[in-house]
């Protein structure tokens, strides 16, 4: 177990909105005391200090949909539409990837989430042929300190051999058990094709897979042009409460009630949905509204940018967009306007953990949760406040702006540095990795 932590004189955002200064304490990975000065400090003796003076402290972050391998080919793709961004990327860059390769991603891609700010990430794994790949991927992991679901999906999937991602898919669930010495950081989950790309009874076997072995589902939905996934499943009798659904954008009225109804959840990844064309906004608003729970995801950094706080603003800025609309039709301004910049903060904190089935864990600073939790430095000119270090966090921050990032009372990186020497061992991988693919690539 770490040291003892108490981060001393720091904004605090509660889970109410409100902020307030206050100190944390951080003990057996937990959080163990807030109050203020006086009577954290007292309560303990061997702890480290970290004075978190003019920063906001605040819940880690938790990304509800990324594809982590791609941690290597960022920035590699733009100004495409879906099917040719998978041809330049998942095609001719990611077929020929190796262990080696799928380790360097990973890392270089779980660098990337905590250098911005995310603790917990649900990895989206689906450019795993070998077992050595599986092994890779859950290793990168492990090694990065990060809070991760990783969804299985892999080359067996993609390519319909279903007893071959079964026999994967039950070697992963054990090798993950062996390494359960990782106090719970790591949990698995099946990333499928569903009814988009796949048949009907091939659906009917991976869901039926998940369901025997007690694995929450998340697969892609909803996208422009891919119409009634929902619905089919709900034919199949296939949904549930364990069911994520990734973009959602087309969801009829009645998926909405659908997925409510069978206590399903949406990851909605605003920068991709809008600059791919998956939909004209994302499901942010449409989820609310329908009562789904919903968590923010960046997607694929290879199109879209690593940190949260940029998807924040883009949902806030399309949903009010979206019901501004009508009115703005009728030539009048906006009587009202929907949402708020806190309702967009929880959907990157309590939101996500509750849509990865963290709910009691991670997501808001409250006794007895994960010692998950980030700090800001507002003594930047672009985080100043008249008064309102949370909205100028929103309104302003970015992953330089992160200070401290704790993950089960570890710390991952401070003074705006990554510890452990996480950031020069993945750079070294990620650089050989980058050589590899490139020589391929000739
Ligand atoms: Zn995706």
């Amino acid at each position: 177990m770490p040291r003892p932590l108490l981060i001393r004189g720091g904004h605090v955002l509660f889970p109410d909105g409100t902020s307030r200064i206050a100190d944390v304490l951080l003990r057996d990975g937990r959080i163990a005391g807030i109050g203020d000065a006086v009577g954290a400090a007292a309560a303990v003796g061997d702890e480290e200090i970290i004075d978190a003076g003019d920063q906001l402290v605040m819940p880690g972050l938790v990304d509800t949909h990324r594809h982590m391998w791609l941690g290597s080919l960022s920035a590699s793709s733009s100004d495409v539409t879906l099917f040719a961004y998978a041809r330049q990327v998942n095609e001719e860059l990611g077929d020929g990837f190796t262990a080696e390769d799928v380790y360097a991603g990973v890392l270089w891609g779980a660098v990337q989430a905590i250098n911005a700010g995310v603790t917990t990430v649900a990895d989206w794994a689906h450019n795993l042929g070998s077992d050595a790949d599986i092994d890779a991927n859950l290793r990168a992991l492990h090694d990065s300190g990060i809070r991760a679901r990783l969804y299985f999906g892999g080359k067996a999937s993609s390519s319909g051999d279903y007893s071959r991602y079964q026999a994967q898919t039950r070697r992963l669930q054990a090798a993950h058990a062996a390494r359960q010495h990782n106090n719970g950081r790591i949990a698995l989950g099946l990333a499928l094709r569903g009814p988009s790309m796949a048949t009907p009874a091939e659906n009917a076997e991976e869901f039926g897979l998940a369901r025997e072995l007690g694995l929450p589902i998340s697969l892609h939905a909803g996208m422009a042009g891919l119409p009634g996934a929902v619905d089919q499943l709900g034919h199949q009798g296939l949904l549930g409460p364990d069911v994520n659904y990734v973009h959602a954008n087309e969801f009829t009225e009645q998926e909405w009630r659908q997925v409510a109804e069978s206590g399903g959840s949406v990851s909605a990844t605003p920068s991709v949905d809008m600059t791919m064309g998956l939909g004209t906004h994302p499901a942010v608003g449409a989820a609310l509204a329908s009562g789904v729970p919903v968590g923010l995801g960046a997607d694929t950094v290879a199109y879209g940018p690593s940190d949260l706080f940029t998807q924040m603003r883009l949902a806030l800025a399309a949903e009010r967009s979206r019901a501004n609309a009508e009115p703005i039709a009728r030539g009048e301004m906006p009587a009202e306007l929907r949402h708020g910049h806190l309702a967009m903060l929880d959907l990157a904190t309590r939101g996500g953990a509750r849509v990865l089935g963290f709910a009691d864990q991670v997501g808001e600073i409250a006794v007895g949760r994960q010692a998950d939790l980030i700090t800001l430095d507002l003594s930047t000119p672009h985080l100043d406040s008249f008064d309102n270090p949370v909205l100028a966090a929103f309104l302003g921050a970015g992953p330089r702006d992160v200070d401290t990032v704790i993950v089960g009372g570890r710390i991952l990186k401070r003074r705006g540095t990554l510890t452990r020497g996480l950031l020069e061992k993945a750079r070294q991988e990620v650089s050989r990795s980058r050589a590899r693919i490139r020589e391929r690539s000739l």
